[in-house]
């Protein structure tokens, strides 16, 4: 059973409706993949993999992006056109041996908007048994 869950993007605040799974638990929205989770195309088997890498306004069969806006305090740029075409990658809640994985380093959604995007960290040990 599938039924349409909202989401909005982290930079514009545009607002999207998935089509998913009902039993795919949502961890985060990001502008940037979480480390350790793996993420498929909106029109891909998204349901097997970590998450979804979304564009902003790119509709997909499952995906919809809609004219409204989110004015949650998170959202980089509300002033910004919408949809503003940036990628922002839905993860699921991962688990491995039971455990619920949590994403190093711990999302900084605020921070991103300061000093542009920062990628993933640099190298570092596998921590998740992956
Ligand atoms: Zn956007």
């Amino acid at each position: 059973m599938s039924y349409p869950v909202s989401y909005y993007c982290p930079h514009c605040g545009t607002v999207a409706e998935i089509e998913r799974e009902g039993y795919l638990a949502d961890k985060s929205v990001t502008p940037y993949p979480l480390v350790g989770w793996e993420y498929a195309d909106p029109d891909g088997d998204f349901e097997t993999a970590d998450g979804i890498r979304l564009v902003c306004g790119e509709d997909a069969d499952r995906v919809r992006w809609t004219e409204q806006r989110s004015d949650a305090d998170d959202v980089e740029d509300p002033a910004a056109d919408a949809p503003c075409g940036s990628e922002l990658y839905l993860s699921f809640v991962r688990y491995v041996d039971g455990e619920e994985v949590e994403p190093r380093p711990e999302p900084t959604y605020t921070e991103i908007a300061g000093g542009g995007p920062s990628g993933p960290d640099g190298p570092s040990g596998p921590r998740f048994g992956r």
